[in-house]
């Protein structure tokens, strides 16, 4: 490249698979707030004159960012932001403010916020789902004022990017990804987070390329950068070569797809005659869709939290939802599973408060126990939209019995609600658990005895099992989903499950990994649910093992000491079938 340096290779873990020619875009979210330093009390009207013009500055912000969004996206999307516009020109917000400025010597930015938060409690406090809601957007307004205050530039919005780019990131949330613009991101390149963190999940579901853990760099917007998502590296001004070797890896695309397509009708069945169903995972009608083109069986995980992450939704919205999923595949099992609030997913819906480790905290099932209007509400919304077909509903996070009987209770609570009310019904209904808990996979047995089904999270099972938190860089070393101690986990529960009479699968990321499907195959798990791109080349791996060998070499992987054990015996197994 003319302009730029020489090239700057960077490895980092492959995360979704692509690969993405373009400009950086470096994404820097709002700075964390520095802690309160009193002002000068002769300071104070300057410093009150400073919380106006700041509140003054956010009400126009936001009051161009909804006539912005009325145009891009609808009235319904615009009302948020007018409605936030007119926090911010709130007496109750700005008096409070000037107060802990000539009270406190609260600098500026720290009384808008302090007065925000206090306005937020007060709305969060109060028995109207409504106005609790809004106890989210007081924040907001709160942070971008207070952003304003100290005279930082808006971050980038992700929802709207001024054109193709590569966007460079510490991290990213969930509904940062997934409300990126998708017409002009090319790739994602994020200095930390894990291959299953929920914005990994997000960016394979939308096809984008991405590499996590890349470690601290220097780059600037408009760099020329080639990102590599199957290799898992970032090369900054990658020279003039780079457009012929991106032109080669499209038109190799271009061929694996064609290959793809006829096996789009072949089962999934090892040369010895198992069949293991392959299904996909969603989080969106459009993906239900993209299931549908890519030959799978059916939804093994639909993640409900990804359609309703930035708003709480009502019973016809979800009902609409599930509608819509359950016509994009019709005559198809699809696995419900009940919102998976907290951990790397916190909506703006419910108030999390600080948490020291998320991912250990308030998450999955004990919010859904916490606030049983909201798991009443998409049961309700799940058994009518079900009405006449077989339902298939499963919990996220059960790790104690009394939990999950607390759970399968308010089911058939609901269900006879609905029946009493003459509303038609499912015509079945299957309730299952998630296992991603090591308590839950070790006590298998005594869950088998009561669940309909079970589906391994490997995603969460393999954090919680090796203490290594699926989105921190640093331990991403110790993260493995084929450790002999997951496997083991993982074996017993399908033993448990299939003693009882039941069904196991896998729907955490490992099971879209072709090199360990025979690991899955030879422990006897029955279905393996995947991002729906990665189909095809699993099937391809099934249709090409034997189900004897793959149990002999499970057998073996599961008394092996350390991943790079089972790596090697399935590198082995490969040589010997070739
Ligand atoms: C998992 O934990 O493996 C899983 C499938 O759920 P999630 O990734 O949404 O936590
Ligand atoms: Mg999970």
């Amino acid at each position: 490249d003319a302009a730029g340096g020489a090239p700057v290779v960077l490895r980092g873990v492959a995360a979704a698979p692509g690969q993405a020619l373009g400009p950086v875009l470096v994404y820097r979210p709002a700075a964390p707030v520095a802690p309160v330093l009193p002002i000068d009390p002769a300071q104070t009207s300057v410093e009150q004159a400073r919380v106006a013009a700041a509140l003054a500055g956010a009400q126009a912000e936001l009051d161009r960012l909804a006539e912005e969004v009325a145009g891009a996206l609808g009235p319904e999307e615009a009302a948020i932001f007018s409605a936030q516009a007119l926090m911010a020109t709130d007496p109750l917000l700005s008096d409070r403010a000037a107060e802990l400025v000539a009270a406190e010597h609260y600098p500026a930015d720290a009384a808008i916020l302090a007065a925000a938060d206090e306005q937020a409690a007060l709305l969060a406090a109060i028995d109207d789902p409504y106005l609790r809601e809004r106890a989210a957007d007081v924040r907001d307004v709160g942070r971008r004022a207070a952003r304003i205050a100290r005279g930082e530039p808006a971050p980038a919005d992700l929802r709207r990017l001024p054109g193709p780019v590569v966007i460079l990131a510490e991290d990213l949330s969930p509904s940062e990804t997934a409300g990126l613009d998708r017409a002009h991101v090319l790739g994602i390149g994020l200095s930390g987070g894990g291959p299953t963190s929920h914005a990994a999940v997000v960016a394979r579901a939308l096809g984008v390329p991405l590499v996590c853990g890349l470690g601290a760099f220097a780059a600037h917007d408009g760099q020329p950068a080639l990102l590599d998502g199957d290799g898992g590296w970032l090369t900054l001004d990658p020279g003039p070569d780079a457009q012929a070797a991106h032109d080669a890896w499209r038109a190799a695309r271009g061929r694996a797809a064609a290959a793809d397509t006829g096996l789009r009708d072949l089962p999934a069945e090892t040369r010895d005659g198992r069949r293991i169903r392959l299904a996909a995972n969603a989080g969106s009608v459009a993906d239900a869709q993209q299931a549908a083109g890519a030959g799978a069986a059916g939804i093994g995980l639909l993640r409900t939290e990804f359609l309703f992450l930035d708003h709480r939704p009502d019973e016809a919205e979800q009902e609409a939802a599930y509608r819509a999923i359950y016509a994009a595949l019709p005559g198809c099992e699809v696995v419900v599973r009940t919102l998976d609030l907290g951990g790397d997913k916190p909506p703006p819906y419910l108030d999390f408060g600080r948490e020291a480790n998320p991912f250990l905290g308030w998450r999955g099932l004990r919010v859904a126990l916490d606030e049983p209007d909201l798991l009443r509400t998409q049961l309700r919304a799940l058994l009518r939209a079900g009405a006449g077909r077989a339902v298939h509903v499963m919990f996220p996070m059960v790790t104690t019995r009394d939990e999950w009987r607390r759970a399968r209770a308010l089911v058939d609570e609901v269900r006879a609600e609905l029946a009493a009310a003459g509303t038609p019904a499912p015509a079945q209904l299957a309730v299952g658990i998630m296992v991603e808990v090591p308590a839950a996979a070790l006590l298998a047995p005594v869950f088998a005895a009561e669940a309909d089904f079970f589906s391994i999270g490997t995603n969460d099972l393999t954090q919680y099992t090796l203490a290594a938190d699926r989105g921190a860089a640093r331990v991403a070393h110790l993260y493995s989903p084929i450790h002999p101690a997951v496997l083991q986990l993982i074996a017993r529960t399908v033993e448990a499950s299939h003693a009882a009479g039941h069904w196991t699968g896998i729907c955490g990321e490992a099971a879209g990994n072709p090199a360990w499907a025979p690991l899955w195959v030879g422990l006897g798990v029955d279905e393996l649910s995947m991002a729906p791109a990665a189909i095809p080349a699993v099937k391809r791996a099934i249709r090409g093992m034997a189900a004897g060998a793959a149990r002999t070499l499970a057998a073996q992987a599961l008394a092996q000491a350390t991943p790079a054990d089972v790596e090697a015996l399935l590198t082995a197994a490969r040589a010997a079938e070739t």
